[in-house]
């Protein structure tokens, strides 16, 4: 027997419907690159993303039809976000960080038809044209009188398009499981792989984000969007923000720490989400501002942090210069992103301080529809004790079941979708991530977690950013090497390192080896690069290692 309740679609254009109608006055602030900064509503939005429908059309883009962006994180990309999906079209965010060849594959791999760039990339966009033969128009996010000097196919101007493009549009009444977006993965280790979003997963992933015990995002809330919109998304704020009827400031591309401490300062903003090196910039700059300035300045209650694990320091300072509470989540571009997020349970209002920057460094509980758990390599389930490490595989209503146009076997007959990262989880649900499984370290039949050993080197005071990678031993087959770059200043010797690292961790963990560097490789999406370091240190043979003598 089914229930008689109302079929209704859960539709991205009905988020912004949302806004515009009961909290059409709330700002959206951009800025603009120029030190200029716009400034409209979501009332305003909404015509826009309409006007952005009509183009969109007007360009023979049809239902179900791929259109690319290159762009940073400005009022005309969250018109896209809206505009172009709210037709039935698919919004692929490309990441103009990535290898050139990456953005390439990945503009001809979706069968992209138009490309809309921020006129910054316009170089980017003059060497990929030619490689993608099926792009009929590149269309520049700006004024005519900005227009850059290209010459690639359909080039044309977003403002002047724009112009002449009504406000008034009627979303259709799509259906819900219909394609609304597309992310690819970075693929640091192969090509990158398409997750195709639906309307559905959006929808929902954007409830279960304002929820309070996770981004708590309400009409109250003025939100720093530092998290790319190019990547995942952008968390899915230009989505939650819109449900929410939240105050959105989306930064561009200016994300110096100097710039991020003005935004947050100028736009009173209550919650801001960001990766850990944006983080440290802003500590960084923040470092220099008197203590109680700093104190009125930023009256932010809370960060939420990922896409890499939050290292101590940056929990601690958050608290000391700010008063806010950082707050981590986990997340994959396969899984919209967030499934995890950090938010203290009642039994957690005695903690000390310190208690309670140790329970801030887990990645956090699962979200309602959500489920996550670990695995051993034969596919069995281990217990949730904190410390026995699996595999940690995840599934729900906005957890991707496959690939676009590629065949994975990252998925089992139960829907269990394999992240690829290896974790604990203790009796509250409570995760933890300890590695990828390909930087995981086997030493003498047994794991050693790169993260942890990251993060005991990074609680030293002179160490800036340090990178833990298992290379060959020939007695315990791998064992860790620390790789560390020095804080400006500073001086540590190797010795000194391991001794300050013997009181966080297990003695036979200690790196075997230090090795200090001027800089770190690092990912398109700003995470330490292992892949490479590896490469770098292939030779390297180990002071313990007997062979070696
Ligand atoms: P990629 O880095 O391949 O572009 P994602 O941005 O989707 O892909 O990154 C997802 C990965 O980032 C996760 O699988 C995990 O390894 C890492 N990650 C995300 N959040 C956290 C966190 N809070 N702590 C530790 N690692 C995290």
């Amino acid at each position: 027997m089914n229930g008689l309740m109302q079929q209704r679609q859960l539709l991205i254009s009905d988020l912004i419907e949302h806004a515009a109608s009961n909290h059409g006055d709330q700002e959206i602030v951009s800025s603009l690159g120029d030190g200029n900064i716009h400034r409209y509503t979501w009332s305003a939005a909404r015509g826009r993303a309409k006007q952005v429908a009509n183009l969109v059309q007007s360009l023979g883009v049809a239902v179900g039809q791929r259109v690319a962006t290159l762009a940073s994180n400005t009022h005309r990309h969250l018109e896209l976000y809206y505009g172009v999906c709210g037709t039935g079209a698919v919004l692929t965010t490309v990441n103009p960080r990535l290898f050139t060849e990456q953005i390439v594959y990945i503009l001809n791999h979706s069968g992209s038809t138009h490309v809309f760039f921020d006129v910054s990339l316009a170089k980017l966009v003059a060497e990929i044209a030619p490689q993608c033969p099926n792009i009929k128009g590149f269309i520049a996010l700006c004024e005519a009188g900005q227009m850059p000097d290209l010459a690639v196919p359909g080039l044309a101007c977003y403002e002047s398009l724009m112009a002449g493009c009504s406000d008034l549009y009627a979303w259709p009444q799509l259906d819900e499981n219909s394609a609304s977006s597309m992310c690819y993965t970075s693929g640091t280790t192969g090509k990158p792989k398409g997750v195709l979003y639906s309307h559905r997963s959006t929808v929902l992933h954007a409830m279960a984000t304002c929820m309070a015990d996770s981004f708590a995002i309400s009409a109250r809330d003025s939100i720093l969007l530092i998290v790319p919109m190019f990547h995942v998304n952008g968390w899915g704020i230009p989505h939650s923000s819109a449900m929410a009827g939240a105050k959105l400031i989306l930064p561009g591309s200016q994300l110096s720490g100097e710039n991020v401490y003005s935004m947050l300062r100028d736009e009173k903003c209550t919650v801001s989400c960001g990766v850990p090196t944006v983080w440290l910039s802003l500590l960084e700059y923040a470092e220099n501002v008197d203590p109680d300035q700093r104190r009125r300045d930023i009256v932010a209650t809370r960060v939420l942090s990922g896409g890499s694990a939050a290292p101590r320091r940056i929990i601690e300072k958050f608290e000391q210069y700010f008063g806010v509470y950082l707050c981590q989540a986990w997340g994959m571009t396969e899984t919209s992103p967030v499934v995890t997020v950090n938010v203290p349970l009642s039994r957690h209002d005695n903690l000390t301080l310190d208690e309670r920057f140790d329970l801030q460094m887990l990645a956090g509980r699962p979200l309602p529809g959500t489920e996550i758990a670990i695995f051993d390599d034969e596919g069995n389930r281990l217990p949730h004790d904190g410390h026995t490490t699996g595999q940690l595989k995840v599934r729900g209503p906005w957890i991707a079941r496959a690939y676009y146009n590629r065949e994975d076997d990252a998925w089992d007959a139960n829907d269990w979708f394999a992240t690829g990262d290896m974790a604990t989880l203790n009796a509250d649900g409570y995760l933890k991530i300890t590695d990828r499984a390909k930087d995981v370290i086997k030493s003498g039949g047994e794991w050693i977690s790169s993260l942890d050993l990251e993060s005991a080197a990074l609680s030293h005071p002179a160490i800036e950013e340090a990178a833990v990678i298992g290379l060959r031993h020939s007695h315990w087959q791998e064992r860790p090497l620390l790789i560390a770059v020095k804080r400006n200043g500073m001086d540590v010797t190797a010795e000194a390192m391991l001794e300050h690292m013997r009181n966080h961790v297990a003695k036979w963990w200690l790196p075997d080896d230090v090795v200090f560097v001027d800089a770190l490789p690092h990912t398109a999406t700003g995470k330490l690069y292992k892949l490479p370091l590896r490469k770098q240190f292939e030779s390297f043979r180990f002071s313990t290692d007997v062979e070696n003598a």
